[in-house]
């Protein structure tokens, strides 16, 4: 067209985003027989995996649970050389599938959807994109990631800098070499964590500017035992079944039987400290039944990691300064690293406390708080995500009606089950928010996503129906269950990025469900299984039908 655009067609399903979600979604979608066309701003596939090439930056959840469940064969087939994944292995594994299942085509990479509109007449979603296509849909399905819109910062001066500055959530496919140089990490959460430990050992002089302490555990990987990778994939099938009857979706660690504080101090200290050894975050917070409601249990879990903290760490004001005392252990995503406090024994690394004197500025040499300079070659910005609403709310989503996402959020997520939204027919999300996603496996999060959007699609169908839409009260009574949930928890004693507390500004609402994977999924089989509760569903007669039929 002579304005730039292109009309590229209608399909049955466009897809924003190319992560674990959208891999899957387009397998189950074509094997409808649906016609359909992604959409992604990277060039590759991988979504997380392939923008967080930071160093260290590997998965916390074991390998071996942390794939898809979909393929029997893909699952018995692939290796995973380590206890946990690494990122060029969890990338080379979602290029293998994407290949092993011909996955790629139908996708336009490089490509950023801006806006995306219903039209209530005809049922249709047209979506836009930066590169001038226009596409049009009777579903659109957002896979756009809870942890795929990086945030910088907003620090005078940045453009000033006369070094290099990254942030982790895009870093460089060509790696970068600190050697020799003096680097600053700003942020110390699970990315921060990761990397700081080689920053530190190719850097001359890393300092590390801490806001917050964070909780974080060892996280014991090893090289994949072959025993254990034979034993878990003698029973995959019934392993994965187990995963969907547990709190975070991962089985495998056995079920606490009682609360901490009906243990002696004495086996309190045995339990944490075999938990420690043993490396991994549910393991941990399976310790015992209560550690996420009772403040008294916690306090005594987060206490022991405290201990470990200055046990490992020599100068007692730099272990001071990294124990975390503003909130509840696992109230925050919980860390896994390797060495993480054993590096700032080193002479080339140094804690910076900037909750007490914060920064005032970048300068064209360094970084300026209260009453000190740092001079610095690079920085690091560790600082996170617009988590849970970024990737959304950056998208222009409305319908016809005058309804738009970011107006329906401006006070914080509302959502029916995390997949669809009153107000918005035929837009699916893949782990919203106030569904489990962040809190459990997210792949078998985004697979059951995926399974229960395809079913839906399959029940339309097999009605002559285009159209489904969350009713207000169903959407209503969700959100209220979600945050009683919540409130029955410790986590919003946290300002952690499930309220949003790492943006300036984002309202304070917790956002993803906590009342467990099995809860939730029991939840959202009934809803189908009532023919979609909660949902308007029909169609117009005379419309088209599925574009495939
Ligand atoms: C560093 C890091 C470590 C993690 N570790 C774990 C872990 O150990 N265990 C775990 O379960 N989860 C972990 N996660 C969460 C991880 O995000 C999920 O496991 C999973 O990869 C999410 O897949 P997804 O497909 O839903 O989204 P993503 O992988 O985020 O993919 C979304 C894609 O959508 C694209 N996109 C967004 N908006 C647009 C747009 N407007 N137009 C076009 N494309 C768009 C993005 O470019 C991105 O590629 C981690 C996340 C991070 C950041």
């Amino acid at each position: 067209m002579s304005d730039g655009t292109s009309d590229i067609g209608t399909f049955d399903a466009i897809i924003v985003g190319a992560g674990v979600g959208w891999l899957y979604a387009i397998h189950r979608l074509r094997k409808l027989g649906l016609k359909v066309r992604a959409f992604e701003s990277g060039d590759g596939v991988g979504g997380t995996w392939y923008w967080n090439r930071y160093p260290g930056c590997r998965c916390d959840v074991e390998s071996l649970e942390y794939s898809y469940s979909f393929s029997d064969d893909l699952q018995q087939e692939w290796h995973w050389p380590e206890r946990y994944g690494r990122q060029p292995e969890i990338l080379r594994y979602i290029n293998h599938v994407a290949d092993r299942f011909d996955l790629r085509s139908d996708i336009e990479f490089n490509t950023r959807v801006k806006e995306a509109v219903f039209d209530s007449k005809t049922n249709l979603w047209t979506v836009k994109t930066d590169k001038g296509h226009i596409a049009t849909a009777h579903f659109c399905i957002m896979a756009t990631g809870n942890l795929s819109t990086p945030r910088k910062p907003n620090i005078a001066g940045l453009d000033c800098f006369g070094g290099k500055w990254y942030h982790t959530g895009l870093w460089p496919h060509e790696g970068v070499d600190f050697t020799g140089l003096r680097v600053g990490v700003i942020g110390t959460g699970s990315s921060g964590v990761q990397s700081i430990p080689i920053i530190a050992k190719q850097a001359k002089h890393l300092y590390v500017f801490q806001r917050t302490a964070n909780f974080s555990l060892p996280a014991r990987n090893v090289p994949m035992p072959s025993d254990k990778e034979r034993a878990h994939k003698a029973e995959y099938p019934a392993r994965r079944r187990a995963a969907f009857d547990t709190p975070f979706g991962i089985a495998g660690y056995p079920t606490p039987v009682k609360s901490a504080l009906e243990a002696t101090e004495e086996e309190r200290r045995h339990a944490y400290e075999a938990k420690w050894a043993e490396g991994g975050s549910i393991s941990f917070l399976y310790s015992y039944t209560d550690l996420l409601v009772n403040k008294e249990s916690n306090d005594t879990a987060s206490e022991f990691v405290r201990q470990q903290i200055r046990a490992t760490v020599k100068d007692p004001r730099t272990a001071d300064l990294l124990c975390p005392n503003d909130h509840p252990i696992g109230t925050k995503r919980l860390i896994l690293d390797t060495d993480y406090y054993e590096t700032y024994n080193r002479d080339n690394v140094t804690l910076v406390d900037i909750r007490s004197k914060p920064i005032q500025e970048i300068t064209p040499t360094g970084l300026r708080i209260a009453d000190a300079e740092y001079v610095l070659d690079a920085i690091v910005f560790a600082t996170g995500f617009d988590a849970m609403t970024g990737a959304m709310k950056e998208i222009d989503i409305h319908t016809d009606a005058g309804l738009s996402i970011r107006a329906k959020w401006e006070g914080g997520p509302r959502t029916y089950l995390g997949i669809m939204m009153a107000g918005f027919p035929n837009l699916f999300m893949i782990t919203g928010p106030q569904s489990p996603g962040v809190k459990s496996q997210m792949i078998l999060a985004c697979e059951q996503h995926v399974d229960w959007i395809a079913d839906c699609l399959q029940y339309l169908r097999d009605r002559g129906l285009t159209r489904i839409e969350a009713e207000q009260d169903a959407e209503d009574s969700w959100v209220q269950h979600n945050n009683e949930v919540a409130d029955r928890t410790l986590y919003p004693l946290a300002n952690s990025w499930y309220v949003g507390a790492n943006i300036p500004g984002k309202p304070r609402v917790f956002m993803p469900y906590v009342g467990g994977v099995t809860a939730y999924k029991k939840k959202c089989d009934e809803v189908a299984a009532k023919g979609y509760e909660g949902f308007r569903l029909g169609g117009i007669t005379d419309e088209r039908r599925f574009a495939a039929d």
